[in-house]
């Protein structure tokens, strides 16, 4: 059940750069949706997550592949948001978020290798 509408109240500070919004993008790569947003508050890191949610054995298996899971917070009324998802967030249970990883890009250009063996004739 969805209450009525309520407007965000007048003391609301929206002045505020809301930065962890996500917005759906495009990824100029592999042209897959994309989660983007600036995660955290301090150092703020541009984060690009696919926005496919996933569940425990999905986010374990990404972190051992060495992605990085965020928190997305939805909001009824409010655009969704990234949230890091520290380790004390996770300590703290399940939390009621969807979790997403990054979004490692299929079409990443092949990893810089300035050399190939074969240059090595020193
Ligand atoms: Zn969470
Ligand atoms: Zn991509």
């Amino acid at each position: 059940m969805i209450g009525p509408k309520r407007k965000p109240p007048p003391w609301l500070d929206t002045s505020q750069p809301q930065n962890d919004r996500a917005r759906t993008q495009l990824c100029p790569r592999c042209r897959q949706p994309i989660l983007r947003a600036l995660v955290g508050h301090v150092a703020a890191l541009d984060v690009r997550a696919d926005p496919t949610p996933l569940d425990l054995a999905q986010e374990v298996a990404a972190r051992l592949q060495g992605r990085t899971t965020y928190c997305l917070r939805v909001h009824p009324h409010l655009p969704a948001r990234l949230i890091h998802r520290g380790p004390e967030h996770i300590r703290a249970g399940r939390c009621t978020h969807l979790v997403v990883a990054d979004h490692h890009c299929p079409r990443t250009p092949a990893p810089a290798e300035p050399h190939t063996t074969a240059d090595r004739l020193f």
